[in-house]
């Protein structure tokens, strides 16, 4: 770790957007949200930071950055052995987000989250989760600032993959299998359906009636929302110093996709000298063919969430109907993309991916079997999506430096590694 790695403040790229992203609207009147608006749900510093096109730097509070301090800088690494197994001239390297006491990128949108939650008075914050990465990093992040947290986990997810849920209580959390008798949404879902699994939908539902009617109760969210993928940026601004160092400059930046908060972490600090100084540069997202919003989306107004709770987001979507194939990428489950990223696509200043379940653990066995680290499944798209790349450079001889984000670990991930080494795994069709 080189705590001269850490930046001191986010890059807010909304400030540099030629196009900006449309507004958020409020469903019901199709007017723009105001900050005022946001805040009721979520902390009121975050509500800002969202709507924020004008400041392209703003200060990571000291508080905050002490607990970055934890585990950041963190590890950029040249996959050498990988390079060797492929036979590419290409150079590839991969920043680890996996080192840090959760294990995911998470961690670094949580720890603002809950700072600002605790300086603006809030005592509680609630959120939900599917495969339990965001509410890992919520609860170790609300324990750190002396918040209570409650986590409505999908029920059906809890049951897969049980020892998220021992983290998030290891950490203090209150984890309810969604939909649960705790709020009435739960309530009357189960009445109607005793067995139901549970979607984020349900989840969803449950923790956004909690922080409205809990006094000093909010909100919080891992992925999609602008202020996440500010957040997120430290990843990107470190890569940069790290590969100054290491005397490179990336050709192709790639990162899994799922909301978009890893993919803008890492892509936005770079893609600012696209925007400034129109350095080229390819961004790739890499998501799964079973929910392939970027390459087979529209773009257009639609929820962020499946019950329609959410504003209207202006967005790359598959329609908040949509229902995502049950593939172990749960973090990539999502039928939206954040606002950002949606309006760079439709720019020309990124493209997108998709890549099959198989080949993305196929991807991932290599990667492990090379670099020794198990990836999460997530990360296994990126990591599918470098290895296509680099083998077009065994065909036109390029050496080019390749950089891509490794969003998290696999090792509470190993039944989904048990599916394919079993060959149990498939890939389920896209149905638009
Ligand atoms: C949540 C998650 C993702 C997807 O979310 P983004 O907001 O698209 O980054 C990717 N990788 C891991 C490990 C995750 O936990």
């Amino acid at each position: 770790m080189d705590e001269s790695e850490l930046p001191r403040q986010w890059y807010n790229i909304q400030a540099d957007m030629i196009n900006k992203p449309l507004p958020l609207l409020n469903p019901a009147t199709k007017e723009p949200l105001t900050a005022e608006d946001l805040a009721h749900i979520f902390a009121a510093e975050c509500a800002k930071q969202e709507l924020d096109q004008e400041h392209a730097w703003i200060d990571i509070p000291e508080e905050v950055l002490e607990r970055y301090k934890y585990y950041r800088s963190t590890p950029l690494v040249r996959a050498y052995a990988l390079e060797k197994a492929l036979g590419t001239p290409a150079h590839i390297y991969f920043k680890n987000e996996s080192v840090n006491p959760l294990g995911s990128h998470k961690i670094n949108s949580a720890l603002p989250q809950c700072y600002y939650c605790k300086q603006e008075g809030t005592t509680n914050v609630t959120t939900e989760t599917g495969a339990g990465q965001w509410g890992a990093a919520l609860s170790y992040a609300a324990k750190a600032f002396g918040l209570e947290c409650a986590v409505y986990q999908v029920k059906i997810s809890m049951q897969q993959k049980p020892y998220r849920s021992s983290i998030m209580r290891t950490f203090g959390a209150t984890v309810e299998g969604s939909p649960s008798m705790s709020t009435r949404a739960g309530k009357d879902i189960i009445t109607r359906d005793p067995l139901h699994p549970g979607s984020l939908g349900t989840a969803i539902s449950e923790a956004v009636e909690l922080a409205t009617t809990t006094p000093n109760c909010k909100y919080t969210l891992g992925s999609v929302m602008s202020h996440v993928s500010l957040h997120q940026t430290v990843i990107g601004l470190e890569a940069e110093k790290q590969m100054e160092k290491a005397g490179e400059y990336p050709d192709t930046i790639i990162a899994c996709f799922g909301g978009g908060s890893n993919f803008g972490g890492l892509a936005f600090p770079f893609m600012r000298h696209t925007l400034k100084e129109g350095k080229k540069i390819d961004f790739i997202a890499a998501e799964p063919s079973s929910c392939p919003k970027l390459t087979h989306g529209k773009f257009e107004y639609d929820f962020g969430d499946e019950a329609g709770y959410t504003p209207l987001l202006p967005m790359y979507t598959l329609g908040h109907e949509f229902k995502p194939a049950n593939i172990h990428a749960g973090g990539l489950r999502y039928h939206g993309a954040g606002t950002i990223v949606s309006q760079l696509l439709k720019d020309g200043y990124m493209r997108a991916v998709d890549i099959p379940q198989t080949e993305s653990f196929a991807a991932g066995l290599l990667f492990a079997q090379t670099e020794s680290i198990i990836p999460a499944p997530e990360s296994c798209h990126a990591i599918a999506a470098t290895i296509r790349e680099a083998k077009k450079c065994i065909e036109t001889g390029e050496e080019k430096v390749i950089l891509f984000n490794l969003s998290g670990h696999g090792l509470i991930d190993m039944t989904a590694y048990d599916s394919y080494l079993n060959g149990d795994l498939t890939d389920p069709e896209f149905k638009g």
